[in-house]
C-alpha cells in the first residue's frame, strides 16, 4: 500500500520505520525537518506538508501529540484535506477521545475520506520491535484494508468496534498504566526508606506477583536515574484527563484516577512533564525533602 506517515516523534519514527522496512510504500511528514533525517537517508521521500502526504498516499496515519495537533494536521493550513482525493483513508494512531474520532471521522466524510481511530500500546521498546498492541475503532471493511499495514507495527491487533472505539479501548488501557507507574514508585519509596538493596527489590517486583510491564520498562531507567521519556508525562497526564472526562458523561466513579491525575498535573508543574513517566518519583523526592527540612 501507498502508506503517509505524520508525526516521527519517539513512536512515529519506529512505526514508520517497520512500515518501511515491511515493504510499503512510504511518504513521511514531520514538522520539525531534523527528525527525517533517517528516513531520507533510507532513500523514503519526505513532503512539505501534510497535503502532499495526502495526494500521493493512499492511507494516512498520523501520530502527533494531542487532538487539537491532529486537527492542525488534518484541517489547518496544508492540513491533510487539501489532498484528499476519493477512496483515501486516514488512521489516527495518537491518543486522545473518542469524542474527537467521531469529530475527525464526521467531518472528513465530507470530504469522501475514510477515517479508523487506532491508538497504541506498548511503549518505545513495543514501537521499535514492531511488537505494539493496536485498537481500531471505525468502519469493519475499512480496518480489513488496512491491517497489513497495522501488522507491520504491531503484533496484536484488536479491531474494537465503531468509531471511537478504540481510543475508548486505550483509555481504559491508560488508567491501567498509569495507576502501575504509582504502585511501583509507592513501592520503590518504600524499600528506600527500608535502605533495602535496590537490584534485590527489582529481582522481586519483575518476577513475582507484582511484575508488569511499566517495572520491567519503567524501574531499570529510574535505577541509572534515566528520566528521559520513553512515555513522556504530559501525554500520560493528557490520557488520564481523556479518561476522567468520558467517566464523567455516565457517572463512573475512578477514586484512584482522579488522585493519579492531581499527582501528574504536579509533576508536570514541577517541571518533569517532557521526563518520562518515571520521573512521577520527583513529586514524592521534592515533598519528602521537604519534610525533613
Ligand atoms: P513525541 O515524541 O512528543 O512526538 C510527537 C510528534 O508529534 C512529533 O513528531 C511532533 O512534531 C508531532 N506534533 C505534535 N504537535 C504537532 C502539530 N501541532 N503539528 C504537527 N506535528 C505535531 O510523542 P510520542 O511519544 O511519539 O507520542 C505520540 C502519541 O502516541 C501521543 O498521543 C502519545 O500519547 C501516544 N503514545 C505514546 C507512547 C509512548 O510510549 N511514547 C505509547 C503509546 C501511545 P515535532 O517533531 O515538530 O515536535
Amino acid at each position: 500500500m501507498k502508506v503517509g506517515f505524520i508525526g516521527l516523534g519517539i513512536m512515529g519514527s519506529s512505526m514508520a520505520y517497520n512500515i518501511f522496512k515491511a515493504g510499503h510504500e512510504l511518504i513521511v511528514y514531520n514538522r520539525t525537518e531534523s527528525k527525517t533525517k533517517i528516513f531520507k537517508d533510507a532513500g523514503v521521500p519526505v513532503a512539505k506538508t501534510p497535503k502532499e502526504v495526502a495526494e500521493k498516499s493512499e492511507v494516512v496515519i498520523i501520530m502527533v501529540t494531542d487532538a487539537p495537533d491532529v486537527e492542525s494536521v488534518l484541517f489547518g493550513k496544508d492540513g491533510v484535506v487539501f489532498g484528499a482525493h476519493k477512496g483515501l483513508i486516514v488512521v489516527d494512531m495518537s491518543t486522545n477521545s473518542p469524542e474527537y474520532a467521531e469529530k475527525f471521522a464526521k467531518k472528513l466524510a465530507e470530504h469522501d475520506v475514510e477515517f479508523l481511530d487506532a491508538p497504541v500500546t506498548g511503549g518505545d521498546v513495543g514501537a521499535r520491535e514492531g511488537k505494539l498492541t493496536i485498537m481500531i475503532g471505525g468502519k469493519k471493511e475499512i480496518f480489513e484494508k488496512v491491517k497489513p499495514v497495522f501488522e507491520s507495527m504491531g503484533k496484536m491487533i484488536i479491531y474494537a468496534g465503531t468509531t471511537g472505539s478504540g481510543q475508548k479501548m486505550k483509555l481504559v488501557n491508560q488508567i491501567a498504566v498509569a495507576l502501575s507507574d504509582l504502585a511501583m514508585i509507592e513501592a520503590i519509596e518504600l524499600a528506600k526508606s527500608f535502605n533495602l538493596d535496590i537490584e534485590q527489590v527489582y529481582k522481586v517486583l519483575s518476577t513475582g506477583g507484582a511484575r508488569s510491564f511499566t517495572i520491567e520498562s519503567y524501574m531499570p531507567r529510574l535505577m541509572r536515574g534515566d528520566l528521559e521519556p520513553g512515555f513522556k508525562l504530559s501525554h500520560l497526564r493528557k490520557d488520564i484527563g481523556y479518561a476522567l472526562n468520558e467517566a464523567k458523561k455516565n457517572g463512573t466513579p475512578l477514586f484512584a484516577t482522579s488522585l493519579i491525575y492531581q499527582m501528574l498535573i504536579s509533576t508536570e508543574n514541577l517541571g518533569y512533564g517532557e521526563k518520562g513517566i518515571q520521573a512521577l518519583i520527583k513529586l514524592y523526592e521534592i515533598l519528602s525533602k521537604a519534610q525533613s527540612s
